[in-house]
């Protein structure tokens, strides 16, 4: 179907004739079209489109449309919409659809969206603190995300509507805070509220207040214990999960060129998301990442096996694109990185391919097993957490299952690096 039939198609069977949304309909097909969505997705998209107006139809102009709305649309509305039949409420075709109408509405310089709304002194804050936890901590966006929320959840509590300065904050406020946020909650959640108000107050001490009061008053909790030894995959099991991968089709060298990176070089699957083209030194066999968790680079060199699953990917299963990431989508939308979440199916489903699929379900297990080898290959603690990329031994000891006493005595002295 064209562009022109598509949009007369969607202005036929628009409920609401002369919503706002009609004007931008064929700028919206044209975006789609050109990230090469098929037809039948575009259809399901402008279907999306006529729930989202009729929905909203008496009040709606193009400049209330924000992310706002389409949260309260998609998680709200949805679960129980009552619209008259046929409609649209497929929750992720719905929220992709409405996603792309915020960016035509951006591109177009609609509306506001895209830039974030402070409306109070803690939403400024908050978004000083988010600067910090991305370029500063390097830190993925889930976990800057569920710090945000247990920093608005404190400073709300604290300063209501006041300006956000250290001297409003107080031990008492910290212990009254965590008091009510460990009720009911197990020992991880409540460490990870610990260490959110730590990374905030920490955060607050670089801005030259003086937090160590308040650090002091925040609970001390013990690093939450494996409840058995991590289990790290055999040889055999490895050459299994390898052997998974259709090479024959480029989205096969893709994902098998994704496999040997996680497997061979321990990465996070947020790593091997980040990595550009430019992150490799071919000549000298070495690639180096960049905003890695932590905020700190790291060159590590590239085993044979792994350049060459990169190589036949780069040469004959990459789709061509203007995108620097390595590893692209192989569909629609084009010429965008792979997500790590898409990084996570794609293992999973290899592991269930591979007959692996009761005893491994996540991307975690290739770089623990990654950490098990070279610990057996007779490398030190320091040379497998330098490769990890992790800052403290105990963090190592935990991925490769070793006794830390039997290791220290075999194990370089530990240079422990200051945060
Ligand atoms: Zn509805």
């Amino acid at each position: 179907m064209t562009v022109s039939k598509l949009a007369a198609h969607s202005s036929r069977c628009s409920i609401t004739i002369g919503s706002p949304v009609d004007a931008i309909v064929s700028k919206y097909v044209d975006h789609l079209r050109a990230l090469r969505y098929a037809d039948d997705t575009i259809q399901h998209y402008l279907a999306s489109l006529r729930h989202f107006t009729h929905r909203l139809n008496k009040r709606l102009t193009l400049a209330d449309i924000d992310n706002a709305l389409v949260t309260e649309f998609v998680d709200l509305h949805l679960p129980h919409c009552r619209c008259p039949r046929p409609c649209m409420r497929h929750v992720n075709t719905v929220r992709a659809a409405l996603r792309h109408l915020l960016a035509v509405l951006k591109q177009e310089g609609l509306c506001n969206v895209g830039r974030p709304q402070l409306h109070t002194p803690v939403d400024v804050e908050l978004e000083l603190f988010r600067h910090y936890l991305v370029d500063s901590c390097g830190y993925a966006q889930t976990t800057c995300r569920n710090r945000l929320w247990h920093i608005r959840n404190f400073l709300d509590s604290v300063v209501g509507q006041e300006p956000v300065t250290a001297d409003r904050l107080t031990s008492t406020d910290i212990e009254n805070f965590t008091a009510r946020c460990f009720k009911g909650r197990c020992h991880a959640t409540r460490r990870s509220y610990c260490v959110d108000l730590a990374s905030y107050l920490r955060f607050r001490g670089l801005h030259g207040d003086d937090t160590r009061a308040l650090l002091a008053a925040i609970p001390k909790m013990a690093p939450p214990i494996p409840a058995r030894l991590p289990i790290a995959m055999t040889d055999r099991e490895l050459d299994l999960f390898f052997a998974a991968f259709d090479l024959t089709k480029p989205i096969g060298m893709r994902d098998f060129a994704i496999a040997r990176c996680l497997s061979d070089l321990a990465l996070r699957r947020m790593e091997v998301a980040r990595l550009q083209l430019g992150s490799f030194d071919w000549p000298n066999g070495t690639v180096t990442l960049t905003h890695n968790k932590g905020g700190r680079e790291r060159k590590l060199p590239l085993p044979v096996q792994t350049a060459h699953a990169l190589v036949r990917y780069l040469q004959h299963g990459r789709p061509d694109t203007s995108n620097r990431a390595v590893f692209v989508r192989q569909i629609a939308p084009y010429d965008k990185p792979i997500s790590a979440v898409a990084i996570n199916h794609l293992v999973r489903a290899a592991f269930v391919r591979a007959g692996l699929g009761e005893r491994f379900r996540g991307v975690h297990v290739l770089r623990r097993t990654a950490a098990t080898r070279l610990i057996r290959g007779g490398a030190s603690l320091k040379e497998v957490a330098d490769v990890l990329g992790h800052r403290h031994l105990n963090t190592t000891t935990i991925y490769t299952g070793v006794d830390l006493d039997r290791l220290r005595k075999v194990a370089q002295p530990w240079p422990e690096r200051q945060s």
